[in-house]
């Protein structure tokens, strides 16, 4: 879909924490480079895939940002200076986009630093400029609207005018931005990173499930160690309970779903959890119990090193990727 929009998709793999065999699924896919906020995580893969840093870096970081990436996500003047002179000293070249922070007041140029900003960036022979970045409901629950995108392109307009720079890439937001994507024209948005979308099937302005992701894709899973009956202490009636050997330390507990709608959560302490089987008779010792994850449930068990994880090759989906390839090179070939 954005595609066929001429908007360019970085895939960010933040939440899935760098997972090696997922990482490397994204080197057979058609995307120039992925997005990652950890620059340990960019370490580890570093040599077989192309990354961007998406979160500003700290001066320690910065060495090793320079010899491991080509490009990141800029916000603070004293660490460009930084990046410039550790790229020459290098004899690299680094790309930034500057992130404007637009309404979501996480991080970001303040819209009146980005003219300074730009003319000193323009200035420098190690650091290149490739455009701005915007970003949307990370911290404040706001969904960018059809009025931040026309607002947004006078910002540009005006800005590219005081400085002479014309912009390369606009890198509009993420996951909250593909609703308006299905409706409205993003106007000078050409990027998008996405991550929560890809990896749970929805957007994230208003929590839709997109149409034709999967939201199982990655689930978590469970055994079960003990059923006995136990007394519910509000309502004083009896019930049958499941211990799951996984709890707090594995998980963000809140935020997981049994996909048996039959039973839920009643609790969760450090490394179980306590699910009322209500009417459902069929579960035994060693049995598995299935759950969906939420953004910061998965985030959390990807990161959960003691997690062992299962891959699945569904083939069906194979089929489908080696036509959503082949559709891509024929239309880059008509392309050009
Ligand atoms: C996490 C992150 C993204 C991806 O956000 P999703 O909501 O997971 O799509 C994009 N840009 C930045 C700067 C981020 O930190």
């Amino acid at each position: 879909m954005l595609d066929e929009r001429g908007i360019n998709m970085v895939p960010v793999l933040k939440c899935v924490a760098g997972d090696s065999q997922i990482a490397k699924l994204f080197e057979t896919l058609p995307f120039q480079c992925i997005a990652e906020s950890r620059l340990n995580i960019i370490s580890e893969h570093y040599g077989t895939l192309n990354y961007v840093m998406i979160k500003g870096a700290t001066p320690s970081e910065i060495s090793t940002l320079v010899s491991q990436t080509s490009m990141s996500i800029q916000t603070d003047i004293n660490v460009i200076r930084r990046i410039n002179l550790e790229a020459k000293k290098q004899n690299k070249r680094h790309q930034i986009l500057l992130m404007v922070d637009w309404k979501d007041g996480r991080e970001g140029l303040l819209t009146y630093e980005a003219v300074d900003y730009i003319n000193e960036v323009m200035r420098m022979d190690h650091v290149f400029l490739k455009g701005l970045a915007f970003n949307f409901m990370c911290y404040r629950a706001m969904p960018p609207t059809e009025e931040d995108i026309s607002y947004i392109e006078h910002f540009l307009n005006s800005v590219e005018q005081e400085t002479g720079f014309i912009f390369t890439t606009i890198s509009g937001g993420n996951s909250s931005m593909l609703t308006l994507a299905m409706y409205h024209d993003l106007g000078p948005i050409n990027e998008l990173r996405i991550g929560e979308a890809l990896f749970r099937g929805y957007e994230t302005a208003h929590n839709q499930r997109l149409p034709f992701l999967y939201d199982d894709a990655i689930e978590l899973v469970g055994h079960i160690i003990e059923i006995k009956p136990r007394l519910n202490l509000s309502t004083h009636q009896p019930y049958m309970q499941a211990l799951v050997d996984f709890g707090n330390l594995d998980t963000v507990v809140t935020e997981i779903t049994p996909v048996d709608s039959k039973v839920k959560i009643v609790g969760s302490t450090s490394d179980l959890l306590l699910i009322d089987l209500d009417e459902t008779h069929g579960y035994q010792i060693g049995d598995v119990m299935t759950f969906k994850l939420g953004y910061a449930a998965l985030a959390h068990s990807m990161h959960a090193p003691h997690l062992s994880k299962r891959y699945l090759n569904d083939t069906g989906i194979d089929l489908m990727l080696e036509n959503l390839n082949s559709t891509k090179e024929n239309k880059i070939l008509n392309r050009y």
